[in-house]
């Protein structure tokens, strides 16, 4: 099977005794058991039964299987939001005194994760300049533990040669820890570049346009456990399944980050139609980025799927012929930008990405505004920069308002 016709019929059994079309929701706190010997078992991990909806549930488990069947991900564990995932891989794999390696290009609230929340606890964060791979080698010393990288960073949009990148980190024997929100597994395989692990917010594209939030945590199979001091014990018992047995039975069970059924259900349908959508906003955001360049109200058109940008070799390369669906404006000046925000009719005003609709946000402002301006440079963030998110409307519509609102400006 290809990969579109996998998401819609997979190799998906259906149990349901009514011949539902679509897997029911199972709203329910807990589950039954015959006896105290089933009850047992279950906690022990003997039976693969539903005890507790924190700890698993029918419909979220439908949702994991699917996930992992059109990712080809090992096993797959799904997170109340893609910032949990990202939380919940962290807190499995490391723990005092360890560090990781990443750029500094990162999704703003990643970046606090790591700066303010997880510092806290001795998880430290080496930024390198992932342009330049050899500078990783020189970082990496014998607390680390992972390499961290986006396919696409947000808002900055680079794409780093994640080859090279792997190819480090499985010199060192270190993990490689993926955010594949911006590309999805529909652009970018983790299984045939050699990942180990992929979070995802399937908040984003996966949801169906913006339905509910969401995340999950994908684990290749391919990465040797033994080689991480804090998954020695179970890599020694559980083999390729450390990590999943340390997140289903410990942190993700403990932390109590699971994801609703009734969001995994909407999960599950706006998976269904994640290529058409991917699709679309990815080739509307190329016409309108090829459109707007030379505009004489733009300074700059930044976007991987132009020649040329610096990322153009590397989008070639990665991400099956498409570019993403986000693009950045710089515009003179910060009230310029926000001029031009206030001046669109069709796009909206939000901070979201993969909606049908597309969005409009200033970054510097809003998801980076807890940082000097000093920092937001060195995290790739301008003061004169605009985020569009590009859905799936008729292109035509969206490039007039753009060009109405360039005008007023
Ligand atoms: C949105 C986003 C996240 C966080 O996801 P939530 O589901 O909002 O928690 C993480 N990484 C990237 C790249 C994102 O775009």
């Amino acid at each position: 099977m290809r990969i579109s016709t996998k998401i819609i019929h997979g190799d998906f059994p259906n149990p349901d005794p009514h011949g539902s079309l679509k897997f029911p929701i199972y709203d329910s706190v807990a589950f039954e058991f015959n006896s105290a010997k089933d009850i047992e078992n279950a906690f022990l991990g003997r039976t693969l039964a539903h005890s507790y909806s924190r700890i698993s549930n029918p419909t979220v488990s439908e949702f994991e299987r699917r996930l992992a069947t059109v990712s080809d991900a090992y096993g797959v564990v799904s997170t109340s939001s893609g910032m949990a995932a990202i939380t919940a891989v962290l807190l499995s794999i490391s723990g005092k005194e360890a560090n990781i390696l990443s750029s500094p290009y990162l999704f703003g609230n990643t970046y606090s994760l790591f700066e303010k929340t997880l510092k806290r606890f001795g998880l430290s964060v080496k930024y390198i300049d992932f342009h330049n791979p050899e500078q990783i080698e020189k970082a990496i010393d014998e607390n680390t533990v992972a390499i961290y990288l986006e396919t696409i960073t947000n808002p900055q949009l680079a794409i780093f040669d994640i080859e090279s990148i792997v190819n480090i980190a499985s010199r060192y024997r270190l993990l490689t820890l993926l955010d594949n929100t911006l590309a999805t597994f529909y652009l970018f395989s983790s299984r045939e570049w050699g990942i180990n692990i992929e979070v995802i917010s399937t908040t984003k594209y996966i949801s169906g346009g913006a339905t509910t939030i969401g995340g999950a945590i994908l684990d290749y199979g391919n990465y040797d456990y033994s080689y991480n001091r804090f998954l020695s014990d179970e890599a020694q018992k559980y083999g390729k399944n450390a990590l999943l047995v340390r997140l289903k039975r410990e942190v993700h069970r403990n932390t109590g980050v699971c994801l609703s059924p009734h969001n995994a259900y909407l999960q599950l349908l706006g998976m269904e139609t994640l290529p058409l959508r991917v699709e679309k906003s990815c080739s509307n955001a190329l016409i309108l980025a090829q459109r707007l360049i030379g505009h004489p109200k733009i300074k700059n058109v930044n976007y991987p799927g132009l020649e040329d940008s610096r990322y153009f070799k590397n989008a070639k390369k990665y991400l099956k012929g498409w570019y993403g669906s986000l693009f950045t404006l710089e515009l003179p000046s910060k009230e310029a930008c926000f001029t031009f925000i206030d001046n669109l009719k069709l796009i909206r005003k939000a901070t979201n990405l993969h909606d049908n609709k597309t969005l409009i946000i200033h970054p510097a402002s809003t998801i980076f505004c807890e940082y000097p301006p000093q920092k937001r440079k060195e995290l790739g963030v301008s003061e004169e920069m605009v985020r569009i998110a590009v859905g799936i409307e008729d292109v035509e519509d969206i490039y007039e308002d753009i060009i109405q609102a360039l005008e007023v400006i």
